[in-house]
C-alpha cells in the first residue's frame, strides 16, 4: 500500500475554521413555552373553518374578512401588541410558530397577518431596546398607545413598501415622500403590491422624508388611515397564487397624517432593520405552515381519508418514495425554521444572519418543490378544484418573490457573504 510520507498539507487553518464548524455543532434547541402551544392550539379551534372559506376567496380573489373578524375575536389582532398595552406579547419566536399554524389552514390569511404584526412586531420591545432621545421614546410611548389600541379594538394594519423600484430590496430609498406640515406630514406616491388593500384600516407605508439628497436612512413608517382624503386604490388583482391577499396598489396624493401616524421615530426603522435582520424572514411561517398542509393533504388523499377519494394508493411503492421524498424536505425545512427562529437577536453574528438566508431561500423554494410534488404523488384527481392541494400548489410559488429576501437575493447574499469577511473586495 502507498501511503503518504512526510510532509502532509499544513492543516493549521483548521484552528481558525473549527470556529466555523462550531457554528453549526454548539446550538441549544428552544423549547416551546406554555404560552406558544395555547396560542397555537387556540389556531386550532378556528382553523377548519378558514380551510374551508378559503376555496371562496381563492376563487374570487377576495379578503378573507371572516378570518380576521375570528382573529379579533382570538384577540389576535393585539398578537404582538406587548402585554403591559393589551395584548397577548407573542415575541418574535412565538408570532413565527403560531404564523405557520396560520399558514396551515388559510396561506392567504397567514400572508397578510404577516402584514398586519409588522406593525406591531417592529414597532415593540426591538424600539424599547434601542438608544432614543427622552423625547423620541415619549413620542413612540404615546403614538404606539394609540396605533395598539386600533388594533386591539379590531382595527386591521397592512406593510406597503414594494414600489417596484430597487426600494424594496434596500438599493435605495423608497419613492413614496413623507413633507414635514404643520402638526404631521404630507404623504406623495405609490405603493405595489399592497396586501389587505381595501381591507385594511391603516397602511403602514414606509416612506422617505422629504430632505434634500435623502438616503435609506431617511426612510419613514407612517400609519395611512385607508380613508384618509387623497388615498386611492387601483389596478386589478388577478394574479396566480395568494389571490385572498388582494394586493393591489395604493396612491398618495397630498395626503395628510398627524404626527400620531408615525409608527417610529424618525430614522430608527433603519437602525432597526441592521440591527434585527430577521426581521425580513417573517413570511417563512406562512410559507412552511402551507408546505405542511400540502404534505398532510397529500398523506391524506393517499390513505383514501379525503373525502370525495374513495380509492387507496398507499400501497404503490412510487408513491411511498414520493411522499418519503415529500417529508424528507419538509424536516430539513422544519429543522432550519426552529433553530434560526430560535437565533433572533440584536445584531445576529455572521453565521446567525447567514443561516436566516438560507432559512428563507430553503421554505420559500422547498415549499414550492414539496405542493409540486404533492400533486405529481397524488395524481389528476388531487388537482381538481374541489380539493386545495391546486391552489396550495399556486399560493406556495409566491414565497420566493417576497422582497427583500427574494430567493435570488438570499443565493447572492449568501455566496458574497460566506466567502467575504466584513470590508474585504478583491
Ligand atoms: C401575494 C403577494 C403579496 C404581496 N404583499 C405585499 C405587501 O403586503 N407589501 C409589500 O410591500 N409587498 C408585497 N408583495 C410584493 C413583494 O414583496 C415584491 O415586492 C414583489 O413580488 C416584487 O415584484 P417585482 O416584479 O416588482 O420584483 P422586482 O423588484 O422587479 O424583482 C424581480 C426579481 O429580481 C430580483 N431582484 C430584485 N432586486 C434585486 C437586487 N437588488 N439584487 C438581486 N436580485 C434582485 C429578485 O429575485 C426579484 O424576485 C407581495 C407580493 C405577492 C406575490
Amino acid at each position: 500500500m502507498n501511503i503518504q510520507k512526510e510532509p502532509f498539507m499544513d492543516s493549521s487553518y483548521l484552528h481558525q475554521y473549527a470556529r466555523s464548524a462550531d457554528d453549526s455543532t454548539l446550538f441549544d434547541g428552544a423549547a416551546l413555552t406554555d404560552k406558544q402551544r395555547e396560542l397555537i392550539a387556540k389556531v386550532d379551534q378556528y382553523g377548519v373553518a378558514w380551510a374551508e372559506r378559503a376555496f371562496k376567496h381563492d376563487r374570487e380573489a377576495s379578503f378573507p374578512i371572516d378570518n380576521y373578524k375570528d382573529l379579533h375575536e382570538m384577540g389576535f389582532l393585539g398578537l404582538c401588541v406587548p402585554e403591559r398595552l393589551g395584548g397577548l406579547g407573542a415575541d418574535y419566536r412565538t408570532y413565527m410558530l403560531v404564523a405557520s399554524r396560520i399558514a396551515y389552514y388559510c396561506g392567504s390569511t397567514a400572508n397578510t397577518f404577516n402584514m398586519h404584526n409588522a406593525n406591531s412586531l417592529w414597532t415593540a420591545d426591538m424600539v424599547d431596546e434601542m438608544e432614543l432621545t427622552d423625547e423620541q421614546r415619549a413620542s413612540h410611548e404615546r403614538n404606539r398607545a394609540l396605533h395598539y389600541g386600533n388594533m386591539l379594538q379590531g382595527k386591521i394594519y397592512s406593510q406597503p413598501f414594494s414600489e417596484g423600484s430597487g426600494a424594496a430590496a434596500g438599493k435605495h430609498p423608497f419613492g413614496t415622500i413623507a413633507k414635514r406640515q404643520d402638526g404631521g406630514w404630507l404623504i406623495n406616491g405609490k405603493k405595489i403590491f399592497a396586501s389587505l388593500s381595501g381591507s385594511a384600516d391603516y397602511y403602514g407605508v414606509l416612506c422617505t422624508e422629504d430632505v434634500p439628497e435623502p438616503t435609506y436612512a431617511n426612510t419613514m413608517f407612517i400609519a395611512v388611515p385607508a380613508d384618509a382624503p387623497g388615498v386611492s386604490i387601483v389596478g386589478d388583482w388577478d394574479p396566480l397564487g395568494m389571490r385572498g391577499t388582494v394586493s393591489r396598489s395604493l396612491l398618495f396624493k397630498d395626503v395628510f397624517v398627524p404626527d400620531t401616524a408615525e409608527m417610529m421615530p424618525q430614522g430608527v426603522y433603519i437602525r432597526a432593520a441592521a440591527r434585527y435582520p430577521h426581521m425580513f424572514m417573517t413570511l417563512t411561517p406562512c410559507y412552511i405552515g402551507l408546505a405542511q398542509a400540502a404534505y398532510d393533504f397529500s398523506v391524506a388523499y393517499l390513505r383514501g381519508e379525503v373525502e370525495g377519494v374513495n380509492v387507496k394508493r398507499r400501497m404503490y411503492p412510487t408513491k411511498q418514495v414520493g411522499i418519503a421524498q415529500m417529508y424528507i424536505k419538509l424536516q430539513q425545512a422544519w429543522a432550519l425554521f426552529h433553530r434560526v427562529t430560535s437565533e433572533f437577536k440584536a445584531h445576529p453574528s455572521r453565521g446567525e444572519r447567514m443561516r436566516a438566508y438560507a432559512c428563507q431561500h430553503t421554505i420559500m423554494e422547498y415549499c414550492a418543490e414539496i405542493a409540486s410534488a404533492a400533486v405529481r404523488v397524488c395524481g389528476g384527481q388531487a388537482m381538481l378544484k374541489t380539493f386545495p392541494l391546486e391552489r396550495m400548489f399556486r399560493d406556495s410559488r409566491c414565497g420566493a418573490l417576497m422582497l427583500p429576501w427574494t430567493s435570488e437575493i438570499c443565493i447572492d447574499r449568501l455566496g458574497h457573504g460566506l466567502l467575504y469577511n466584513e470590508g474585504e473586495r478583491d
